[in-house]
């Protein structure tokens, strides 16, 4: 053997040191390239593993090793990385503290790995040089038919060849192969099966979108044309825009025709781009993946999108991912542009020239397991190893976005490998609704006054059993709505009939946690279910049946607090009789209990659309992308829910939540109403997001994070150590406290703890935390970088290592 590969293993160890240098080594034979994935065998038993190509050489890959140890590599898949994908998984597990392995595991869909729905399929062409074999006369004259054929009618299937003679069976073309005077091929293929979400997108552009396409492309506004020629003017060279837009303001447009302009820089004569083949990628949030947004897409630029999303069968994300794949590869395929939740940043398009990153503010992009990555840092990333231009989307942008749109450029001796982010990003804001629509007026509602409204309008001596979560303003104007023959969006956060479990007698003061975890449990109504329900920790989804009476004192127990369910139960009982209101037809609850599958969030979404439902009451999952132009009002049932979380973003949260639910109404002619509940009136995440100004918000929330040295003005980290045993948790954190501190005064690093999470406990497993914060992202990596290569940090599954977390539970 004297070639040999690198190869990572999928799902490996964490190795200490360099992630180029990572990797076992295996002989490889001669049709093995770095990116590849191979099949390997592991250890003594010989185990066979997945993993990825990272180098090939000779024998300076063996470090020491005599060749005859060295074992062949198994088996090579047809699955490829391209070097660029390659090398950003190398950036994300340096800069995630992440095993690479892991990385690559996580960039490739499962259906991928397994080439789910894979088929072999035989193609044939005509033989290069003439065949003078003699033919028996049926062959022959078969044989004339083929020579006469245009050349593009080749490479075929059998199948097809033979219907495209006259009289000529698939046998016969059989037959010409076995004379060589047709040669065939087999390629792996996979099945074409249809993809119900395009078969929606389709409809609906033949119904909706039929009447604009007719009138011819739209003209730009003032503000969507300036945004388009700044990002128009970046095209082919890296860079960050930050398109700050109000719901309804035409962002999407603007991302369209950039893709437009992008591939339009395609022509053969344009001498930046020879290869002709530039591509798109388009990142929303899982939940805003709807028929409505693949739909625009497949109305502008038809069967050149590809949409990745989690309603696929696993067959059609393969089919996808390979359409990927093969579509920008020869330049002979389809695809140029993929739509695309978080992972679909890993797409194997080649030559990107634009990344869009629709809602960038949005949690969905942070995956919250290993390896713990942004979806949107990872695309601007990308955009740099691609050196193309990225968009950053948002009528709420985060905060780090934001900062970044303010800073100076940076020095250009900043150091390799770090997060571009510390370049400035190029602002385009698009500060109104396009044409006539406006953005409603927010009325908020105070909800002790709400209590007090409500006690003055009972008879006297009248006792109300109900706990009512919809005020009397709020229930009047639903009531007023829905006689108008309006639709109805109500937000709540929380999920359930109850979050919170306890005895009614306030000096027992027992409440109802889960065993498992530091948390209090949740109700959960079940009519299926003999006791009409059960308790759910929401955390380690541990299910219990709620105690008849109080387990200390035997009195009653009662169920309190909020919950979607419990919300749902109560417009059916203020408006089932006099609205026709039901659960599950004309009322329709979006949460993740009610919504399994991305089909059941579509087919709810559609009968909302159609006007058949008329009210929709949901999570947050209501709160994104919704264009319905039948919603005049929208209602926050509590703006407080995400308030009271113990997490620096709290209020960032609530004033994203509230201004983005509040997009949703006035999407039509009428100007629509927005109702916010709230215990906090005067807070300024509220009163802000109820003006619509974010500028504001944005400008008062950095200071106050600039005051406190928290993100995006400084950078974070988190490493959370976990274990059964409180002691050992307490013990590791300790100890990675201390190696942290030693880093303190000479990269400047703030190390605090450490300390209980806010959650302690999840899963019988305690959880001891240790922050981090710093000046530069550089900081915080010299220090992992440093513990990693010395083996004293290693992401495993009792330590946690989350580099600018974004929840801190
Ligand atoms: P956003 O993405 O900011 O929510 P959209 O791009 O969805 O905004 O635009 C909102 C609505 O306005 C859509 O129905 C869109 O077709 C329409 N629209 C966008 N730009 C224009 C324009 N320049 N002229 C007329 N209508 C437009
Ligand atoms: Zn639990
Ligand atoms: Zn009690």
């Amino acid at each position: 053997m004297t070639r040999f590969a690198r190869v990572v293993v999928e799902r490996g160890i964490d190795r200490a040191g360099d992630s180029a240098d990572a990797g076992l080594t295996y002989g490889a034979p001669d049709d093995v390239h770095p990116g590849q994935r191979v099949v390997v065998p592991l250890g003594r038993g010989d185990k066979l593993a997945a993993g990825i190509v990272v180098a090939i050489g000779g024998a300076e890959l063996l470090a020491g090793l005599s060749a005859s140890r060295v074992k062949p590599i198994a088996r090579v898949t047809p699955v490829t990385l391209t070097p660029l994908i390659v090398k950003l998984a190398s950036w994300m597990s340096d800069y995630y503290v992440a095993p690479l392995g892991m990385v690559f595991g996580t960039m490739l869909p499962a259906a991928v790995k397994k080439q789910t729905g894979t088929k072999t399929r035989v193609y044939v062409d005509r033989a290069p040089v003439a065949i003078d074999t003699p033919l028996p006369k049926r062959l022959a004259r078969a044989w004339e038919q083929v020579q006469a054929l245009p050349a593009e009618a080749f490479p075929t299937t059998p199948r097809a060849l033979a219907m495209m003679l006259d009289g000529v069976t698939e046998s016969a073309v059989k037959k010409l192969i076995e004379n060589g005077h047709l040669l065939a091929t087999s390629k792996q293929e996979v099945q074409e099966s249809r993809d119900w979400l395009m078969d929606c997108a389709n409809a609906q552009n033949a119904s909706s979108t039929g009447s604009a396409q007719a009138a011819g492309p739209l003209a730009l506004t003032e503000h969507q044309t300036a945004a388009l020629d700044r990002v128009a003017g970046t095209l082919g060279t890296f860079a960050v825009h930050c398109l700050h837009g109000v719901t309804g303001s035409g962002k999407t447009e603007v991302y369209l025709r950039a893709i437009e302009a992008m591939l339009a820089r395609d022509n053969p004569h344009n001498p930046h781009n020879p290869a002709h083949t530039s591509t798109a990628i388009m990142l929303v949030p899982e939940i805003a993946l709807t028929p409505q947004t693949a739909s625009r897409f497949t109305a502008r630029f038809g069967d050149r999108v590809a949409v990745l999303h989690s309603g696929l069968t696993a067959s059609q994300r393969h089919g996808q991912w390979l359409a990927c794949a093969q579509g920008s590869d020869s330049g002979g395929g389809r695809v140029r542009i993929v739509v695309g939740a978080r992972s679909a940043i890993f797409a194997p398009l080649r030559n990107v020239g634009l990344i869009v990153v629709d809602e960038e503010h949005d949690s969905s992009y942070k995956q919250d397991q290993l390896p713990r990555y942004h979806g949107r840092d990872v695309a601007i990333k990308r955009a740099q190893l691609e050196g193309c231009p990225v968009i950053l989307g948002s009528a709420t942008p985060s905060l780090e976005t934001w900062a970044n749109t303010k800073q100076a450029p940076p020095s250009a001796n900043a150091p390799a490998g770090t997060l571009p982010s510390a370049s400035k990003y190029i602002l385009s804001s698009l500060p109104a609704r396009v044409g006539q629509a406006r953005l409603p007026p927010v009325q908020i509602v105070d909800l002790a006054d709400e209590r007090r409204l409500r006690a003055l309008v009972q008879p006297e001596g009248w006792r109300d059993r109900h706990l009512h979560l919809i005020g009397p303003t709020l229930e009047d104007a639903i009531g007023q709505t829905l006689t108008g023959k309006g639709q109805v969006l109500l937000l709540l956060n929380r999920r359930g009939y109850a979050n919170y479990i306890c005895c009614t007698d306030p000096k027992c003061g027992w409440v109802m946690q889960c065993e498992h975890c530091d948390v209090t449990t949740v109700y959960h109504i079940d009519r299926r279910l003999k006791a009409g329900g059960f308790v759910r920790c929401h955390h380690c989804l541990a299910e219990l049946t709620l105690p008849a009476s109080c387990p200390e004192c035997k009195k009653t127990i009662n169920t309190f607090g909020l919950g979607t369910q419990r919300v749902e139960a109560e417009l059916e009982r203020k408006f089932g009789p006099s609205h026709a209101l039901a659960m599950g037809t004309t009322l329709l609850r979006l949460d993740g209990d009610s919504m399994q599958t991305a089909r059941d969030y579509f087919t709810a979404l559609s009968r909302f659309a159609s006007g058949q439902a008329r009210v929709l009451l949901g999570t947050q999952m209501i709160a994104k992308g919704l264009d319905y132009p039948g919603v005049r009002l929208v209602g926050v049932i509590s703006a407080d829910t995400s308030l009271s979380f113990p997490d620096f973003r709290a209020a960032e949260r609530t004033f994203q939540l509230v201004a983005q639910v509040a997009g949703r109404a006035g999407r039509g002619k009428d100007p629509g109403r927005v109702i916010v509940q709230t215990a906090n009136p005067q807070e300024p995440a509220i009163v802000l997001a109820a003006r619509h100004d974010y500028v504001r918000f944005a400008d008062f929330e950095l200071a106050q994070r600039t005051e406190s040295g928290l993100p995006p003005i400084k950078r974070m980290a988190r490493v959370v150590c976990r274990d059964v045993v409180l002691a050992k948790a307490q013990n590791a954190a300790a100890e990675i406290a201390g190696l942290l501190r030693e880093f303190e005064a000479d990269l400047g690093l703030r190390v605090v703890g450490p300390m209980p999470c806010a959650i302690a406990r999840i899963g019988d497993h305690h959880r001891i935390e240790v922050q981090v914060t710093a000046n530069s992202r550089t900081a915080i990596q010299r220090a992992f970088a440093s513990l990693r290569e010395q083996g004293l940090l290693v992401s495993d599954a009792h330590t946690a290592v989350d580099v600018d977390p974004i929840a801190l539970l």
